[in-house]
């Protein structure tokens, strides 16, 4: 299939996980795909998400290259743990800064170039965090709300500029973060069948399966879907165990 022959996609956090994978799928289906990142892969643009100028550098240098901007993947994201006493006002602002403000400030950059564009979307990585509040992770899962909220205003104020605005949900997915959160707990086999068992369909969900996601929510078969949450979560959310 090449359904994104001829267009030009910049993905954040395009280096590792979920954002490689989407990168990787985008490339096979006919896309020239830019990875922005803080450690770039070799034909990627350096770009970290929390510096205004490094956001339009990035996306200037990307339509430099390519001479337009079709897909925007606003994927990069990073985690805190911890209830609301976990994390000083500092963090607060540092996870916020990448989760949610990056999203904006790569909007911003990239708006006057989608609005060119015959077929543009946005994609945000948000997270099942975002609808079930997880344990132990407020700061994350309300960043990921916001996140949520964020894509909803985006799709209803970019209609008329015929860019479609969507976001996946992924549950918990098998990338190099959640490889490091479980190196660091005490018994990681243990920890890794918890979260699976968290999810109905008894496994972490793939990089690959969210990227399938993002991929049709950035493709022409979407094309009448805006402003949608799609969960990739192996049935966590919508088999949710319903009280009386
Ligand atoms: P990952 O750590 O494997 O990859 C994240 C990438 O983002 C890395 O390449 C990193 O260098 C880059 N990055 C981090 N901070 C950045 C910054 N300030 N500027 C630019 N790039 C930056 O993580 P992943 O699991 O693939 O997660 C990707 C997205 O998916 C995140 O937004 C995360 O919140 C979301 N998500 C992940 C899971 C999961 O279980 N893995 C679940 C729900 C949502």
């Amino acid at each position: 299939m090449s359904e994104f022959e001829g267009l030009v996609a910049a993905v954040t956090g395009g280096a590792s996980g979920i954002g490689k994978a989407t990168a990787d799928l985008l490339a096979e289906r006919g896309a020239q795909v830019v990875a922005l990142d803080l450690k770039p892969g070799d034909d990627g643009i350096r770009c970290d998400v929390s510096s205004d100028s490094e956001v339009r550098a990035a996306i200037d240098a990307v339509v430099e290259r390519f001479g337009r901007l079709d897909i925007l993947v606003n994927n990069a994201g990073i985690g805190a743990q911890g209830d609301v006493t976990a994390n000083d006002d500092d963090e607060w602002h540092r996870v916020f800064d990448v989760n949610v403000v990056g999203m904006v400030r790569l909007a911003r950059a990239a708006l006057p170039h989608l609005k060119n564009s015959p077929a543009a979307a946005i994609v945000n990585t948000c997270s099942i965090a975002a609808w079930a509040g997880l344990p132990n992770r407020a700061l994350y899962s309300a960043s990921k709300g916001a996140v949520l909220s964020l894509t909803l205003a985006m799709a209803t104020d970019h209609l008329p500029d015929g860019i479609r605005v969507n976001c996946v949900c992924p549950g918990t997915a098998d990338t190099p973060w959640v490889g490091r959160l479980l190196d660091s707990a005490a018994d990681p086999a243990a920890e890794r069948a918890a979260l699976a068992a968290r999810q109905p369909m008894g496994r972490l969900v793939t990089a690959e399966e969210v990227a399938n996601a993002v991929v049709y929510l950035a493709s022409p078969l979407s094309a009448s879907t805006t402003g949608t949450a799609l969960a990739v979560d192996g049935g966590m959310y919508g088999l949710r165990p319903r009280g009386p």
